[in-house]
């Protein structure tokens, strides 16, 4: 593919340059010929930015969208008996997996390429997921979970016991499957429990997430049980390459995120459509953890990170209480190139030769774009998903609009005309 006189957000500090050539070969970044830094312009432009990571999502109950509307999250969400755990029961595969593969070219249709899901349902959950991915092209980075819990209540109680053979036979199937293992909370399981899962992923080089302090309640619980706050246990026995939501995280448990410079992931859509507090996002930003951001359960929103963004930069400028930080280009670090190093060697998150084709076309001769005085900032508040034009994940077209044929790899776009 080739696109000539357009705007490329380059390198992993996403600079728009103006570019003479935006080139792939393959899978591949081929050439990208940049000009002059480019911050505004007068008469649109095509704005090539890296694909879009969604470091969080539930993909599963997307099919049960607003389900939850009037419930808590301990209603909405929580094992055996919260309304999403019934309802997936209910559905038939075929229907489900019809619910998965349609969100995910959703996905690709607002400008992801990958996500990073916590799938339910055990080995069958990630193998539903795995084949929707698969023929959608957008890649998913699922972390597998217990189909049921392997301990009672009174053995979580005790925090003593270790996962039974039975139960790291379950684990070991569903690490066949999945690229890694997420679990609701700390509190879901026990301390030897987690060091015995932290042993196998290792050795199986596999991820690990969870979900810390999404609410108070998770950190109450887990002292009552422990005597410990759940981010504590988690870094200790877990050592999680993903710490989901933070929301509710104090001064100490900011500082100790900082000190192990923890992969955080935000969801402040779905935080605050749970009534929960905001993720100290300002703070985060400003200390040495590395922020992500995610779209969370299908239930609660759709999987459109551009909502996340605008939502996420607004929340974080008023956190920081003035009207000059963040840079709004901190903020699409969040869901490009700060997944550097995260997931493993090959994820990149930003667009440089040699690098994977993983980008997404925007057209910025939109009326509300198209004389945009910062580039960055109109990417992170008002670009809408009608404004994507194709989506491309290594060199394989996942979504583009009818008006757009990219299937002439040579698309010339002349900055002074007003139309594509
Ligand atoms: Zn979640």
């Amino acid at each position: 593919m080739d696109f000539h006189d357009c705007i490329v957000l380059y390198g992993p500090e996403l600079t728009p340059y103006r570019c003479d050539r935006f080139q792939t070969k393959g899978d591949t970044i081929h050439a990208i010929d940049l000009q002059e830094p480019c911050q505004s312009i007068d008469n649109g432009a095509l704005v090539i930015i890296p694909g879009l990571i969604n470091s969080h999502t539930h993909m599963g109950d997307a099919c049960l969208p607003d389900g939850a509307t009037g419930m808590t999250l301990e209603q909405g969400f929580f094992r055996p008996n919260g309304y999403k755990y019934q309802e997936l029961a209910k559905r038939s595969e075929a229907e489900h997996y019809a619910h998965i593969a349609n969100h995910l070219r959703y996905m690709a249709r607002t400008g992801t390429v990958c996500h990073i899901d916590f799938r339910e349902q055990g080995e069958y959950g990630s193998q539903l997921l795995r084949r929707a991915s698969a023929e959608t092209g957008v890649r998913s980075v699922v972390l597998g979970q217990f189909e049921e819990l392997p301990f009672t209540a009174e053995e979580l109680t005790a925090n003593e016991a270790s996962l039974s053979d039975e139960a790291i036979a379950m684990l070991k199937a569903i690490l066949q499957v999945a690229d890694g293992f997420s679990e609701s909370t700390m509190n879901d399981l026990t301390d030897p429990a987690w060091k015995q899962i932290r042993e196998i992923t290792q050795q199986q080089n596999k991820l690990r997430a969870i979900h810390c302090l999404e609410n108070s309640g998770y950190r109450e619980e887990s002292i009552r049980i422990t005597g410990r706050g759940d981010l504590a246990r988690a870094l200790d026995f877990y050592k999680p390459d993903l710490v989901i939501h933070a929301t509710v995280a104090d001064a100490s448990e900011i500082e100790q995120l900082s000190a192990n410079a923890v992969n955080v992931v935000l969801n402040p859509r779905a935080n605050s459509n749970l009534g929960l507090p905001f993720a100290p996002i300002a703070q985060l930003m400003t200390s040495n953890a590395n922020c992500l951001l995610g779209t969370d359960n299908g239930l609660l929103n759709s999987p459109n990170l551009f909502a996340e963004l605008d939502f996420t930069y607004k929340v974080a400028k008023s956190q920081f209480g003035n009207a000059i930080a963040p840079d709004p280009t901190d903020v699409l670090k969040m869901a490009t190139s700060n997944i550097k190093g995260v997931i493993d060697t090959g994820t990149y998150g930003y667009l440089a030769p040699g690098l994977p084709a993983d980008f997404v076309v925007l057209n910025f001769h939109q009326p509300h774009l198209r004389a945009t005085r910062h580039i960055v900032a109109s990417v992170v508040t008002r670009v809408t998903p009608d404004d994507v034009l194709a989506t491309v994940r290594q060199g394989q077209v996942l979504f583009s609009t009818p008006d757009f044929d990219i299937a002439k790899r040579d698309i010339k776009c002349s900055r002074k005309t007003d139309r594509l």
